[in-house]
């Protein structure tokens, strides 16, 4: 038995997998998510990298888009060979294509030059 909280609404519903089948969405778009978390589960995900000739030290990022689960901590450990210098507005790309998949890192926070 698997148990998943939708995040699609913010109703977050509890949905149960298990051998019987899928219980305890309130929609078909539960019943979604929680096929694609079973068989490919996805995440934004979000770090900092070095920043220079700015006040800040360090500029937040995020992908373009969700990225495989298992590609996370690869993804992550490239931003170490990143260093970004201002000016940068907030959505420039600051990693291209991570690992092949067509997903971007990118600035989530403009930052002026000093
Ligand atoms: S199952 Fe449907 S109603 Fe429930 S949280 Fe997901 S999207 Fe919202």
């Amino acid at each position: 038995m698997k148990e998943f909280t939708c995040i699609v609404c913010p109703k977050g519903c509890r949905i149960v997998v298990d051998d019987t089948g899928i219980r305890g969405a309130g929609c078909e778009r539960g019943v979604e998510y929680v096929t694609k978390e079973m068989r490919t589960p996805v995440r934004m995900a979000t770090s900092t990298v070095r920043l220079t000739g700015s006040s800040l030290p360090r500029l937040p990022v995020k992908t373009s888009a969700p990225i495989e689960k298992r590609m996370l901590m690869r993804a992550v450990k490239l931003l170490n060979d990143v260093t970004v210098t201002a000016p940068v507005k907030c959505g420039d790309v600051v990693l291209k294509d991570i690992l092949g998949t067509g997903i971007d890192f990118v600035a989530t926070k403009s930052a002026c030059r000093l």
